[in-house]
């Protein structure tokens, strides 16, 4: 398990350092600013939503590395799917980094946050860029995580 471990590391640090899709969107349909007061992420997430599919999603913020990672992959993660198909995946997501179950499959990338689950204050920096993400597709203007 460890080297596993060490390869999760590996990337979350990649994606905080050289975050992808690291912007404002212009003429994004949806946008959300979402705050996570226990360690002080802040977080605005960007979409284009088109035939219920998201055809573009950025971010930018100002987080510890577990949020900008996070956000970073899901970026990655969701560019091009369905709207359920999103709405799904944080539903696999949030049981990856809040219970002790098996891997849910189909995470992909995404699977790298696993080890979040053992640091429960680190689960609402890991979960923040969904919840924002998940506001913004509500059409609310603010995602705080209390
Ligand atoms: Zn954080």
């Amino acid at each position: 398990m460890a080297g596993l471990r060490e390869l999760y590391q590996e990337t979350i640090l990649d994606h905080n350092k050289h975050p992808r899709n690291f912007g404002r969107l212009d003429g994004a349909s949806h946008h959300a600013h979402g705050h996570n007061p226990l360690c002080g992420d802040r977080v605005d997430v960007y979409l284009q939503v088109e035939d219920d599919r998201v055809v573009d999603v950025a971010f930018e913020g100002d987080g510890c590395a577990i949020s900008t990672a996070s956000a970073s992959i899901m970026t990655d993660v969701l560019k091009g799917r369905s709207l359920d198909e999103v709405h799904a995946l944080f539903a696999r997501f949030h049981e990856l980094v809040t219970t002790d179950a098996e891997l849910p499959e189909e995470l992909g990338k995404l699977a790298v946050l696993a080890g979040v689950r053992e640091f429960p204050t680190r689960v609402k920096c890991a979960t923040l860029p969904w919840h924002t993400l998940e506001a913004a597709l509500r059409n609310e203007a603010d995602a705080t995580t209390e």
